[in-house]
């Protein structure tokens, strides 16, 4: 039965394909006590849901299509030799017979004990394999609760054929995702600028979050639209439906090819005023995609990404190599590296336990600077590359003039430690700041007296800003990069910055949002840092617009205040001009 859901899209275009589930599962499964003389079926049931999926893992196995990636057959393996250990497959009927509980709770018992062993285990592949034991518990789960088995997909599926959908995916996840292919993926949670959606734009594919229900409702191997422009997400769809959409991702590919013969076209409006399209990446293999759509450098390397889906943490020599190479490929043009902005969602696998409120808490420069140790590391290598290319350095999260002075502080002594050292450096690397806390949005002066650049992180300004965690589907309808107090704020940090001489750029998801380039340009701003994909959309922007003729309609916005006038002078401001 077809049916179609509405979430956030975070990733434009359209993907057609198959649905494959992703496991994350809670495990939540009912408890009931079961009479004696019911055990015996109550453990057959049990029994039959193994041999079920038994037989699904072996059909599948037959089924995988030739010139797949060969982890493939290695996965069904693994889950097929999880499966038939004794702890999964025996050890629940002897729980079912003692404690006389249904089969379901029964394996959700010894899973948790199977789990909490494997949170003690030091190895980290063996660690790793946790995910592997949630995926085969649910499988029998699904079969005990008498859902249609596995699907085999059909021969000809490939893997940019497949539609990831999961319940969440945590930021780490999705960049494992860019060693694959996938047409897309979808989550029932998530908001526009959680990190999750942020890292989704860069795998340049159709993706959708807050779709709530998706994962439930979704079948394997079901028939998928995804309209990440609009975010809509049509299951099994009938024949009229599919070849609509299918013209329609015809017409989105050709816009795109189009858009790339203004590649090597200087970003420069009709009235003669540059601006600079800067990238974000999260990996050094992104400048790839940098170069490939023209942008002029990077204006946001977010650094933590070398960080993530690890147990050990990358020295000093790792680190300079990656900035390095970054550095190298990007010849000569200016590259902005963040300093890590670990914690809240982006945390290691060495984390403590987090905090309650974790973005509020120990994050980015907070953490570094009660860990020296570990942020001297990261400088080092930083300055280190600096010695090869255009490097500029960004600090996360600074809200204070004390935090500025103890991050300069780490600078110099890093500079130290490499004079020491006689190893060379740029003596005039550029020191900046993220403006993503209102406080020093507000306490703008400190930092421009202090700094050499300061960059806009209107992803987390909007979040303190209007306190609503941007993680939190719940919330995310509140998300409104046009409210009063952000334009406001964005108004006049762009104002102060530019009348102090003090370059400004802004690097949240807002500079990839082509229908907001030219508010953004009427507000002053000369910089823009996005993810690749975006660069050409709002090149194309810039290239047709009058920066002088778009004043008069900022100033109005930032009069205004019902979301009503704002959008509708948003929509004048982009037709006129
Ligand atoms: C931001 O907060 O706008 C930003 C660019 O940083 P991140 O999204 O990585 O928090
Ligand atoms: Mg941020």
């Amino acid at each position: 039965m077809s049916f179609t859901l509405h979430g956030i899209g975070v990733s434009g275009g359209i993907a057609i394909g198959r649905a494959h589930l992703v496991s994350h599962a809670t495990l939540e499964v009912s408890h009931y006590l079961v009479p004696p003389y019911q055990v015996p079926e109550e453990s057959a049931r049990f029994d039959a849901a193994v041999r079920q999926v038994r037989a699904e893992f072996t059909e599948l196995r037959t089924e995988i299509p030739a010139g797949s990636p060969a982890e493939f057959s290695a996965f069904v393996n693994l889950h097929l030799m999880i499966l038939d250990d004794a702890t999964l497959s025996v050890e629940p009927r002897r729980i079912i017979e003692t404690e006389q509980c249904n089969a379901e709770w029964a394996l959700k018992v010894q899973t948790d004990a199977l789990l909490a062993q494997f949170d003690a285990i030091e190895d980290t592949y063996l660690r790793e394999r946790r995910n592997d034991v949630i995926q085969v518990v649910e499988r029998v789960l699904r079969a005990l609760s008498g859902q249609p088995g596995y699907t085999p997909p059909p021969a000809t599926d490939s893997e940019q054929e497949l539609i990831l959908v999961a319940h969440d995916l945590s930021p780490a996840d999705v960049v494992q995702f860019k060693r694959h292919q996938f047409a897309s993926f979808i989550t029932d949670a998530g908001g526009t600028t959680s990190h999750t959606a942020v890292v989704a734009r860069s795998l340049n594919i159709p993706s959708i979050v807050a779709l709530h229900r998706a994962r439930d409702l979704i079948r394997e191997n079901e028939l998928v639209i995804v309209d990440g422009t609009n975010g809509v997400l049509i299951a099994d769809p009938d024949e009229r439906v599919l070849a609509e959409y299918q013209r329609r991702k015809r017409e989105f590919e050709s816009g795109r090819r189009k858009l790339l013969e203004l590649r090597d076209t200087r970003a420069v409006t009709r009235d003669g005023v540059t601006v600079e399209l800067h990238a974000n990446i999260e990996l050094p293999d992104d400048v790839e995609q940098v170069l490939a759509n023209g942008a002029t450098g990077i204006g946001l390397f977010r650094s933590e990404f070398l960080f993530l889906n690890r147990s050990d943490l990358p020295d000093e020599d790792e680190q300079f190599e990656a900035y390095r190479k970054v550095a190298l490929a990007m010849n000569g043009l200016p590259v902005t590296i963040r300093t890590y902005d670990l914690g809240a969602d982006k945390q290691t696998d060495d984390a403590q336990p987090t905090a309650l409120n974790p973005a509020l808490g120990l994050r980015a420069i907070r953490l570094c600077l009660t860990e020296p140790h570990r942020f001297l590391i990261q400088l080092r290598a930083l300055l280190r590359a600096s010695h090869y290319g255009k490097i500029s350095i960004l600090i996360p999260m600074l809200a204070s003039s004390s935090e500025i002075d103890q991050t300069l502080h780490l600078i110099a002594r890093a500079k130290e430690g490499l004079d020491d050292d006689g190893i060379a450096y740029d003596r005039g690397v550029r020191i900046g700041s993220m403006i993503e806390v209102p406080a020093a949005a507000l306490a703008l002066d400190v930092f421009l007296r202090k700094l050499d650049f300061i960059s806009i992180g209107t992803n987390d300004l909007i979040q303190y800003t209007l306190a609503i965690d941007r993680t939190d589907d719940a919330v995310a309808y509140l998300y409104d990069p046009l409210h009063p107090a952000i334009l406001g704020l964005l108004s006049s940090v762009i104002k102060r910055a530019n009348k102090a001489g003090v370059p400004v750029a802004l690097c949240g998801e807002m500079a990839g949002d082509a229908s907001l380039t030219r508010l953004l340009l009427a507000l002053g701003l000369r910089n823009f840092s996005m993810h690749s994909a975006h660069v050409l959309d709002v090149k194309e922007r810039i290239l047709g617009a009058d920066a002088s003729a778009l004043k008069p309609f900022a100033s109005k916005m930032l009069r205004a205040s019902a979301p009503d006038r704002l959008h509708t002078l948003l929509r004048k401001l982009n037709e006129v001009c």
